[in-house]
């Protein structure tokens, strides 16, 4: 019979992960179909019963929905405990078991273009101080090369030190205002922009002005619609190299992939996926 996986948000109508998973399943010959299903906030419990009652095998989980599932599940992996939010979750025999695979799809993205071996070496600002930034966060910690010092800048500063206070990791890190983390610049290896300023549609704001950046700095944008920030764009043409979400996207769609199925999917062919997609949408 053909296994049942999906992604649970709202609004889910413009994901790319159903043509992502499923051309994944095909390309390995596994009879199965990914479906998005767009929950209304009044009907999630009751949503939630109705896919367990179907016997779904595996779901990705979307905002505004990643705390709210925790509370429906048998068994929470401790990396998504501490970070206090699911996007991913397997059922194992009937349980439901949640993990978090934004951090570490970001993190493997971004050894695309760091040297892993060189990670210890580097200094750290990651710009945000929500959901992702906390899973970003904590897997960089979590990393066997600790980065040497992570910043973290927020709008709300106290939100930014609450989460360096929760990290169960010991880290060297340090909450920051805006105003520095842009002085800061000039001795940061990394910058990581983490919240939705640049997104469609307000493509002409930038998360933090990049004057003092240094030539070779990776500035890294977790955003990938639209593809090219404002921001990355400015990040190229000061001499830094520029990383966007394309990546982290990707390689946490194949890490929630390979937990449910045990395969490891194609993801220079996920990748196409989603760029002609992204490019369709331009
Ligand atoms: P979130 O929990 O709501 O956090 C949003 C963060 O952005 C907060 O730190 C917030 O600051 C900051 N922020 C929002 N508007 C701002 C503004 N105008 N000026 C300054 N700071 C502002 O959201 P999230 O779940 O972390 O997601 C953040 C972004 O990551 C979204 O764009 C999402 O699409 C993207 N994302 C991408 C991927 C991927 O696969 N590439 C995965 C997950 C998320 P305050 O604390 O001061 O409010």
């Amino acid at each position: 019979m053909t296994q049942l996986f999906g992604l649970i948000g709202h609004p889910v109508g413009h994901s790319l992960s159903p043509a992502m998973h499923n051309d994944a399943f095909q390309r390995l010959g596994i009879d199965a179909h990914y479906q998005a299903f767009d929950i209304d906030p009044a009907q999630f419990g009751t949503a939630i019963q109705g896919l367990k009652a179907l016997g779904i095998k595996g779901f990705n989980v979307t905002i505004p929905y990643k705390v709210d599932i925790m509370e429906h599940l048998d068994e929470i992996d401790p990396l998504a405990q501490a970070i206090g939010a699911v996007n991913t979750v397997c059922n194992v025999e009937g349980r439901y078991v949640g993990y978090n695979t934004d951090g570490e799809g970001y993190v493997k993205s971004l050894l695309q273009v760091v040297n892993e071996k060189e990670l210890s070496a580097k200094n750290v600002l990651i710009i945000g101080a929500g959901g992702a930034a906390k899973a970003i966060f904590y897997t960089l910690a979590s990393q066997i090369e600790q980065p040497n010092v992570i910043y973290l800048a927020n709008r709300t500063v106290q939100k930014a030190e609450a989460l360096i206070g929760a990290c169960p990791i010991e880290v060297k890190a340090e909450a920051v205002s805006l105003l520095h983390a842009k002085e800061l610049l000039q001795e940061v290896d990394i910058v990581i922009n983490t919240t939705s300023v640049g997104m469609h549609p307000n493509i002409d704001e930038e998360p933090l002005d990049l004057q003092r950046v240094q030539e070779g700095a990776v500035v890294s944008d977790i955003i990938y619609n639209p593809l090219e920030t404002k921001w990355l764009k400015n990040a190229g043409q000061a001499g830094a190299v520029a990383h966007n979400g394309v990546g982290m996207f990707i390689m946490q769609g194949a890490l929630a992939f390979e937990k449910w199925t045990g395969r490891a999917p194609d993801t220079k062919a996920m990748e196409e996926i989603v760029l002609k997609h992204l490019n369709h949408k331009k």
